[in-house]
Protein backbone atom coordinates (compact mmCIF):
# COMPACT_ATOMS: atom_id res chain seq x y z
CA UNK A 1 0.00 0.00 0.00
CA UNK A 2 1.27 3.18 -0.79
CA UNK A 3 0.63 6.23 1.41
CA UNK A 4 -1.20 8.56 -0.35
CA UNK A 5 -1.38 12.54 0.07
CA UNK A 6 -4.72 13.68 1.13
CA UNK A 7 -6.20 16.15 -1.30
CA UNK A 8 -6.14 19.60 -0.47
CA UNK A 9 -3.84 22.48 -0.35
CA UNK A 10 -0.61 22.57 2.11
CA UNK A 11 -1.59 18.89 3.58
CA UNK A 12 1.31 16.36 4.41
CA UNK A 13 1.83 12.75 4.45
CA UNK A 14 3.19 10.62 7.39
CA UNK A 15 5.96 9.04 5.56
CA UNK A 16 7.09 12.45 4.54
CA UNK A 17 6.33 15.42 7.06
CA UNK A 18 7.73 18.32 5.46
CA UNK A 19 6.13 17.62 1.87
CA UNK A 20 3.30 20.19 0.93
CA UNK A 21 1.31 19.56 -1.98
CA UNK A 22 -0.25 23.05 -3.67
CA UNK A 23 -3.42 22.86 -5.93
CA UNK A 24 -2.58 24.78 -8.76
CA UNK A 25 -6.09 26.12 -11.12
CA UNK A 26 -4.63 26.56 -14.54
CA UNK A 27 -7.64 26.67 -17.12
CA UNK A 28 -8.13 23.94 -19.86
CA UNK A 29 -5.97 21.49 -17.26
CA UNK A 30 -7.71 18.43 -14.70
CA UNK A 31 -5.23 19.03 -12.01
CA UNK A 32 -1.67 20.58 -11.74
CA UNK A 33 0.27 20.87 -7.97
CA UNK A 34 3.28 21.77 -6.74
CA UNK A 35 4.87 19.67 -4.60
CA UNK A 36 7.24 21.23 -1.74
CA UNK A 37 9.68 19.30 0.96
CA UNK A 38 12.12 21.53 2.49
CA UNK A 39 13.40 18.63 4.05
CA UNK A 40 14.69 16.77 1.28
CA UNK A 41 15.13 20.06 -0.97
CA UNK A 42 12.26 19.02 -3.68
CA UNK A 43 10.08 21.14 -5.46
CA UNK A 44 8.21 20.32 -8.49
CA UNK A 45 5.45 20.15 -10.58
CA UNK A 46 3.22 17.80 -11.97
CA UNK A 47 0.44 18.58 -14.31
CA UNK A 48 -1.90 16.32 -15.76
CA UNK A 49 -4.00 18.21 -19.02
CA UNK A 50 -6.25 15.24 -19.88
CA UNK A 51 -7.01 11.62 -18.69
CA UNK A 52 -10.25 11.75 -21.53
CA UNK A 53 -8.43 8.64 -23.26
CA UNK A 54 -6.79 7.22 -20.27
CA UNK A 55 -4.48 7.97 -17.47
CA UNK A 56 -1.56 10.79 -18.15
CA UNK A 57 1.40 9.29 -19.10
CA UNK A 58 4.56 11.53 -19.37
CA UNK A 59 8.36 11.84 -18.33
CA UNK A 60 9.52 13.23 -15.31
CA UNK A 61 12.21 16.29 -16.44
CA UNK A 62 14.34 17.55 -13.94
CA UNK A 63 16.17 20.79 -14.68
CA UNK A 64 18.51 24.18 -12.89
CA UNK A 65 14.93 26.32 -13.88
CA UNK A 66 15.89 29.83 -13.58
CA UNK A 67 12.38 30.46 -11.92
CA UNK A 68 9.32 28.34 -10.25
CA UNK A 69 7.34 30.57 -13.15
CA UNK A 70 9.61 29.07 -15.98
CA UNK A 71 9.16 25.12 -14.26
CA UNK A 72 5.04 25.89 -14.48
CA UNK A 73 5.36 27.11 -17.71
CA UNK A 74 7.20 24.26 -19.00
CA UNK A 75 5.26 21.44 -17.29
CA UNK A 76 1.87 22.68 -18.70
CA UNK A 77 3.45 22.96 -22.23
CA UNK A 78 5.02 19.70 -22.21
CA UNK A 79 1.39 18.15 -20.96
CA UNK A 80 -0.73 19.71 -23.02
CA UNK A 81 1.54 18.41 -25.95
CA UNK A 82 1.36 15.01 -24.18
CA UNK A 83 -2.58 14.58 -24.59
CA UNK A 84 -1.75 14.88 -28.29
CA UNK A 85 1.06 12.86 -28.69
CA UNK A 86 -1.27 9.71 -26.70
CA UNK A 87 -4.58 10.69 -28.68
CA UNK A 88 -2.49 10.44 -32.33
CA UNK A 89 -0.66 7.56 -31.39
CA UNK A 90 -4.60 5.69 -29.65
CA UNK A 91 -2.68 4.02 -26.84
CA UNK A 92 -5.01 4.75 -24.38
CA UNK A 93 -3.12 7.03 -22.22
CA UNK A 94 -3.88 10.57 -21.13
CA UNK A 95 -1.27 13.94 -21.19
CA UNK A 96 0.66 14.57 -18.24
CA UNK A 97 4.30 15.87 -17.49
CA UNK A 98 6.38 16.31 -14.55
CA UNK A 99 9.30 18.70 -13.66
CA UNK A 100 11.80 18.82 -11.02
CA UNK A 101 13.40 22.48 -10.23
CA UNK A 102 16.89 20.80 -9.53
CA UNK A 103 20.45 19.99 -11.44
CA UNK A 104 20.07 16.60 -12.09
CA UNK A 105 24.10 16.50 -11.92
CA UNK A 106 24.45 17.41 -8.67
CA UNK A 107 21.05 17.76 -6.84
CA UNK A 108 19.61 14.30 -7.70
CA UNK A 109 19.20 11.99 -5.04
CA UNK A 110 17.17 9.16 -3.35
CA UNK A 111 15.82 11.45 -0.73
CA UNK A 112 14.89 13.88 -3.15
CA UNK A 113 13.34 10.84 -5.65
CA UNK A 114 11.15 9.82 -3.33
CA UNK A 115 9.37 12.78 -2.02
CA UNK A 116 8.72 13.84 -5.59
CA UNK A 117 7.54 10.02 -5.88
CA UNK A 118 4.89 10.62 -3.18
CA UNK A 119 3.76 13.50 -5.33
CA UNK A 120 2.82 11.47 -7.86
CA UNK A 121 0.74 9.26 -5.49
CA UNK A 122 -1.45 11.85 -4.97
CA UNK A 123 -2.52 11.56 -8.19
CA UNK A 124 -3.81 7.67 -7.72
CA UNK A 125 -2.86 6.74 -10.62
CA UNK A 126 -4.08 8.75 -13.25
CA UNK A 127 -0.71 10.30 -13.57
CA UNK A 128 2.29 7.83 -14.39
CA UNK A 129 5.76 8.71 -14.51
CA UNK A 130 8.53 7.94 -17.09
CA UNK A 131 12.06 8.98 -18.16
CA UNK A 132 12.71 13.17 -19.55
CA UNK A 133 15.95 14.98 -19.15
CA UNK A 134 17.57 14.66 -16.12
CA UNK A 135 15.90 11.26 -15.46
CA UNK A 136 17.22 7.32 -15.81
CA UNK A 137 15.64 4.29 -15.93
CA UNK A 138 17.96 4.00 -12.44
CA UNK A 139 15.95 6.87 -11.43
CA UNK A 140 12.64 5.32 -12.42
CA UNK A 141 13.98 2.15 -9.90
CA UNK A 142 14.44 5.12 -7.39
CA UNK A 143 10.77 5.81 -7.46
CA UNK A 144 9.18 2.84 -7.63
CA UNK A 145 10.12 2.07 -4.10
CA UNK A 146 7.14 4.56 -2.89
CA UNK A 147 4.84 4.43 -5.81
CA UNK A 148 3.73 1.63 -7.97
CA UNK A 149 2.71 4.61 -11.00
CA UNK A 150 5.51 4.43 -12.76
CA UNK A 151 6.61 3.30 -16.41
CA UNK A 152 9.96 2.43 -18.28
CA UNK A 153 11.61 0.46 -15.55
CA UNK A 154 14.51 -2.02 -16.33
CA UNK A 155 12.63 -5.11 -15.00
CA UNK A 156 11.49 -7.91 -17.45
CA UNK A 157 7.78 -7.18 -17.18
CA UNK A 158 8.57 -3.40 -18.15
CA UNK A 159 9.84 -1.29 -21.07
CA UNK A 160 13.21 0.00 -20.12
CA UNK A 161 14.80 2.93 -21.37
CA UNK A 162 12.06 4.40 -23.99
CA UNK A 163 14.61 6.20 -26.47
CA UNK A 164 15.95 3.71 -28.85
CA UNK A 165 12.26 3.36 -29.69
CA UNK A 166 12.05 7.05 -29.45
CA UNK A 167 15.15 7.66 -31.79
CA UNK A 168 14.09 4.24 -34.08
CA UNK A 169 10.76 6.37 -34.71
CA UNK A 170 12.27 9.61 -35.35
CA UNK A 171 14.74 7.62 -38.01
CA UNK A 172 11.13 6.77 -39.91
CA UNK A 173 9.95 10.07 -39.51
CA UNK A 174 12.99 11.58 -41.46
CA UNK A 175 12.92 8.63 -43.72
CA UNK A 176 8.68 10.01 -44.75
CA UNK A 177 10.43 13.42 -44.91
CA UNK A 178 12.20 12.68 -47.08
CA UNK A 179 10.32 10.59 -49.30
CA UNK A 180 7.75 13.55 -49.59
CA UNK A 181 10.68 15.45 -50.49
CA UNK A 182 12.49 13.50 -52.92
CA UNK A 183 10.36 10.76 -53.96
CA UNK A 184 12.71 8.25 -51.77
CA UNK A 185 12.92 7.43 -48.50
CA UNK A 186 16.42 6.51 -48.66
CA UNK A 187 18.61 8.28 -46.08
CA UNK A 188 21.91 7.43 -48.34
CA UNK A 189 24.02 10.27 -49.06
CA UNK A 190 21.62 12.78 -46.97
CA UNK A 191 22.96 15.31 -44.65
CA UNK A 192 21.02 15.44 -40.99
CA UNK A 193 21.84 18.23 -38.44
CA UNK A 194 21.25 16.87 -35.06
CA UNK A 195 20.83 19.35 -32.41
CA UNK A 196 21.92 17.39 -28.80
CA UNK A 197 23.33 13.70 -28.72
CA UNK A 198 21.85 12.68 -25.28
CA UNK A 199 19.60 9.29 -25.17
CA UNK A 200 17.44 10.16 -27.95
CA UNK A 201 20.04 12.18 -30.39
CA UNK A 202 22.78 9.70 -29.72
CA UNK A 203 20.83 6.75 -30.80
CA UNK A 204 19.65 8.97 -33.71
CA UNK A 205 23.08 9.44 -35.18
CA UNK A 206 23.72 5.84 -34.78
CA UNK A 207 20.70 4.62 -37.25
CA UNK A 208 21.28 7.73 -39.15
CA UNK A 209 25.25 6.44 -39.82
CA UNK A 210 24.18 2.87 -40.66
CA UNK A 211 22.21 3.79 -43.24
CA UNK A 212 24.54 5.63 -44.80
CA UNK A 213 23.39 9.63 -43.96
CA UNK A 214 26.47 12.28 -43.28
CA UNK A 215 26.23 13.88 -40.08
CA UNK A 216 26.58 17.26 -38.73
CA UNK A 217 26.38 17.25 -34.95
CA UNK A 218 25.79 19.82 -31.87
CA UNK A 219 25.92 19.61 -28.12
CA UNK A 220 26.58 21.82 -25.16
CA UNK A 221 28.98 18.65 -23.70
CA UNK A 222 32.05 18.50 -25.22
CA UNK A 223 32.59 14.41 -24.63
CA UNK A 224 29.66 13.55 -26.25
CA UNK A 225 30.34 15.28 -29.23
CA UNK A 226 34.12 13.89 -29.11
CA UNK A 227 32.56 10.35 -29.40
CA UNK A 228 30.34 11.07 -32.04
CA UNK A 229 32.60 13.07 -34.08
CA UNK A 230 35.28 9.78 -33.69
CA UNK A 231 32.82 7.08 -34.18
CA UNK A 232 30.39 8.54 -37.13
CA UNK A 233 33.27 10.95 -38.61
CA UNK A 234 30.51 13.63 -38.32
CA UNK A 235 31.34 17.11 -38.67
CA UNK A 236 30.69 19.10 -35.35
CA UNK A 237 29.90 22.51 -35.10
CA UNK A 238 29.19 25.24 -32.14
CA UNK A 239 25.57 25.02 -30.81
CA UNK A 240 24.55 28.63 -31.80
CA UNK A 241 25.59 27.24 -35.87
CA UNK A 242 23.39 24.57 -36.34
CA UNK A 243 20.42 26.30 -37.19
CA UNK A 244 22.30 28.02 -40.52
CA UNK A 245 24.01 24.87 -41.60
CA UNK A 246 23.02 23.57 -45.41
CA UNK A 247 21.25 20.11 -44.52
CA UNK A 248 18.59 18.06 -45.99
CA UNK A 249 17.45 17.30 -42.29
CA UNK A 250 17.54 19.50 -39.29
CA UNK A 251 16.72 17.16 -36.14
CA UNK A 252 16.26 18.88 -32.89
CA UNK A 253 17.12 16.67 -29.97
CA UNK A 254 17.50 18.87 -27.42
CA UNK A 255 15.64 21.40 -25.46
CA UNK A 256 11.99 23.08 -27.07
CA UNK A 257 11.57 26.39 -28.44
CA UNK A 258 14.29 25.99 -31.24
CA UNK A 259 11.90 27.01 -33.95
CA UNK A 260 10.83 30.68 -33.65
CA UNK A 261 11.15 33.69 -35.80
CA UNK A 262 15.21 34.40 -35.26
CA UNK A 263 16.14 30.19 -35.63
CA UNK A 264 13.73 30.31 -39.04
CA UNK A 265 15.59 33.70 -40.36
CA UNK A 266 18.35 31.09 -40.68
CA UNK A 267 17.02 27.63 -41.72
CA UNK A 268 19.25 26.51 -44.89
CA UNK A 269 16.98 22.50 -44.19
CA UNK A 270 14.76 20.88 -46.40
CA UNK A 271 13.31 19.25 -43.72
CA UNK A 272 12.82 19.42 -40.26
CA UNK A 273 12.41 15.97 -38.13
CA UNK A 274 13.62 15.71 -34.97
CA UNK A 275 13.03 14.56 -30.94
CA UNK A 276 12.68 17.38 -29.09
CA UNK A 277 9.03 18.32 -27.11
CA UNK A 278 7.65 21.48 -28.17
CA UNK A 279 10.04 22.51 -30.87
CA UNK A 280 7.63 25.36 -32.28
CA UNK A 281 8.22 28.63 -29.74
CA UNK A 282 3.97 29.29 -30.99
CA UNK A 283 1.45 28.26 -33.89
CA UNK A 284 2.89 30.71 -35.77
CA UNK A 285 5.93 29.47 -36.19
CA UNK A 286 4.35 26.68 -37.84
CA UNK A 287 2.68 28.84 -40.73
CA UNK A 288 6.22 30.72 -41.20
CA UNK A 289 7.93 27.47 -41.75
CA UNK A 290 5.43 26.48 -43.94
CA UNK A 291 5.33 29.51 -45.92
CA UNK A 292 9.33 29.36 -46.29
CA UNK A 293 8.50 25.57 -47.86
CA UNK A 294 10.59 23.76 -45.59
CA UNK A 295 8.95 20.67 -44.12
CA UNK A 296 8.46 20.19 -41.06
CA UNK A 297 7.52 16.29 -39.38
CA UNK A 298 5.19 17.72 -36.06
CA UNK A 299 7.20 16.87 -32.89
CA UNK A 300 4.24 15.21 -30.85
CA UNK A 301 3.90 12.78 -33.71
CA UNK A 302 7.79 12.03 -34.58
CA UNK A 303 8.83 11.60 -31.23
CA UNK A 304 6.01 9.21 -30.20
CA UNK A 305 8.26 5.95 -30.30
CA UNK A 306 9.36 5.97 -26.48
CA UNK A 307 5.63 6.92 -25.33
CA UNK A 308 4.41 3.85 -28.11
CA UNK A 309 6.97 1.27 -26.54
CA UNK A 310 6.25 2.33 -22.49
CA UNK A 311 2.16 2.16 -23.52
CA UNK A 312 3.10 -1.55 -24.60
CA UNK A 313 4.03 -2.39 -21.12
CA UNK A 314 0.54 -2.05 -19.85
CA UNK A 315 -0.97 -4.60 -22.17
CA UNK A 316 -2.77 -7.85 -21.33
CA UNK A 317 -0.21 -9.96 -22.48
CA UNK A 318 2.65 -8.23 -20.99
CA UNK A 319 5.55 -6.28 -22.92
CA UNK A 320 7.09 -7.20 -26.32
CA UNK A 321 9.37 -4.82 -27.92
CA UNK A 322 8.01 -6.51 -31.54
CA UNK A 323 4.98 -5.52 -31.06
CA UNK A 324 6.42 -1.55 -30.16
CA UNK A 325 8.65 -1.81 -32.98
CA UNK A 326 5.76 -2.49 -35.36
CA UNK A 327 3.90 0.28 -34.08
CA UNK A 328 6.57 2.88 -33.89
CA UNK A 329 7.26 2.16 -37.53
CA UNK A 330 3.82 3.23 -38.25
CA UNK A 331 4.75 7.05 -37.71
CA UNK A 332 5.97 6.51 -41.63
CA UNK A 333 2.62 6.39 -41.96
CA UNK A 334 1.16 8.62 -39.95
CA UNK A 335 3.59 11.64 -41.35
CA UNK A 336 3.38 10.79 -44.81
CA UNK A 337 -0.90 11.34 -44.41
CA UNK A 338 -0.20 14.75 -42.47
CA UNK A 339 2.10 15.77 -45.57
CA UNK A 340 -0.48 14.87 -48.12
CA UNK A 341 -3.23 16.49 -45.98
CA UNK A 342 -0.80 19.78 -45.54
CA UNK A 343 -0.34 19.84 -49.43
CA UNK A 344 -4.26 18.66 -50.60
CA UNK A 345 -5.72 21.82 -47.80
CA UNK A 346 -2.50 23.91 -48.04
CA UNK A 347 -2.20 24.33 -44.52
CA UNK A 348 0.68 23.88 -41.68
CA UNK A 349 1.54 20.26 -40.89
CA UNK A 350 1.03 21.89 -37.27
CA UNK A 351 -1.87 22.21 -37.83
CA UNK A 352 -3.37 18.93 -39.07
CA UNK A 353 -1.66 17.28 -36.19
CA UNK A 354 -3.50 19.56 -34.10
CA UNK A 355 -6.36 18.85 -35.49
CA UNK A 356 -6.23 15.23 -35.84
CA UNK A 357 -5.26 15.13 -32.39
CA UNK A 358 -8.66 17.13 -31.35
CA UNK A 359 -10.50 14.62 -33.60
CA UNK A 360 -9.28 11.41 -31.99
CA UNK A 361 -9.85 13.16 -28.36
CA UNK A 362 -13.87 14.32 -29.30
CA UNK A 363 -14.31 11.10 -31.24
CA UNK A 364 -12.39 9.14 -27.61
CA UNK A 365 -10.56 7.10 -30.45
CA UNK A 366 -8.23 4.49 -28.81
CA UNK A 367 -9.98 4.93 -25.35
CA UNK A 368 -8.54 2.79 -22.61
CA UNK A 369 -11.44 0.17 -21.52
CA UNK A 370 -9.41 -2.35 -19.19
CA UNK A 371 -7.32 -0.22 -16.12
CA UNK A 372 -4.08 -0.44 -15.69
CA UNK A 373 -2.54 -3.31 -13.59
CA UNK A 374 0.07 -1.53 -11.61
CA UNK A 375 1.44 -4.61 -10.35
CA UNK A 376 5.01 -4.73 -12.55
P1 LIG B 1 19.04 14.03 -22.86
O1 LIG B 1 19.07 14.90 -21.65
O2 LIG B 1 19.58 12.65 -22.75
O3 LIG B 1 19.80 14.77 -24.07
C1 LIG B 1 19.70 16.12 -24.36
C2 LIG B 1 21.03 16.53 -24.99
O4 LIG B 1 20.93 17.87 -25.46
C3 LIG B 1 22.21 16.49 -24.01
O5 LIG B 1 23.30 15.81 -24.58
C4 LIG B 1 22.51 17.98 -23.78
O6 LIG B 1 23.89 18.21 -23.49
C5 LIG B 1 22.12 18.57 -25.12
N1 LIG B 1 21.83 20.00 -25.11
C6 LIG B 1 21.22 20.74 -24.15
N2 LIG B 1 21.15 22.02 -24.53
C7 LIG B 1 21.72 22.09 -25.76
C8 LIG B 1 21.95 23.16 -26.68
N3 LIG B 1 21.59 24.41 -26.42
N4 LIG B 1 22.56 22.87 -27.85
C9 LIG B 1 22.94 21.60 -28.15
N5 LIG B 1 22.76 20.57 -27.30
C10 LIG B 1 22.15 20.80 -26.13
O7 LIG B 1 17.51 14.02 -23.34
P2 LIG B 1 16.83 12.98 -24.35
O8 LIG B 1 16.14 11.93 -23.57
O9 LIG B 1 17.79 12.61 -25.40
O10 LIG B 1 15.67 13.91 -24.96
C11 LIG B 1 15.97 14.89 -25.95
C12 LIG B 1 14.67 15.60 -26.34
O11 LIG B 1 13.75 14.66 -26.84
C13 LIG B 1 13.96 16.32 -25.20
O12 LIG B 1 13.30 17.46 -25.67
C14 LIG B 1 12.93 15.30 -24.75
O13 LIG B 1 11.84 15.89 -24.07
C15 LIG B 1 12.54 14.71 -26.08
N6 LIG B 1 11.98 13.37 -25.98
C16 LIG B 1 12.71 12.36 -25.44
C17 LIG B 1 12.17 11.09 -25.39
C18 LIG B 1 12.95 9.92 -24.84
O14 LIG B 1 12.58 8.77 -25.11
N7 LIG B 1 14.02 10.13 -24.10
C19 LIG B 1 10.88 10.86 -25.89
C20 LIG B 1 10.19 11.91 -26.49
C21 LIG B 1 10.74 13.17 -26.52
Amino acid sequence: MVDIPAAGNGQVTKRFPKLKIKIIEVEGFESVVEGIDTETNMHCYIAVHSTKLGPALGGTRIYPYKNPEDALDDVIRLAEAMTSKSAIAEVGLGGGKSVIIADPKKQKNSALLHSFAEVINYFQGNYISAEDIGTTTQDMAVMREVTPYISCLATKQSSGDPSRFTAWGIFRGIQATLNNLYGSNSVKGKTVAIQGLGHVGSKLADYLFWHGANLIVTDVDQKKLDHVKHTYSAKVVPPNEIFGVDCDIFAPCAMGGVINPETISHFRCKGIAGGANNQLSSHADGQLIFEKEILYAPDFIINSGGLINAAMEFEADGYDPIQSRNKTDHIYNILTNIFDMSEREFKPTSLVADEIAEHNLKEKIGKRIEPIDFGH
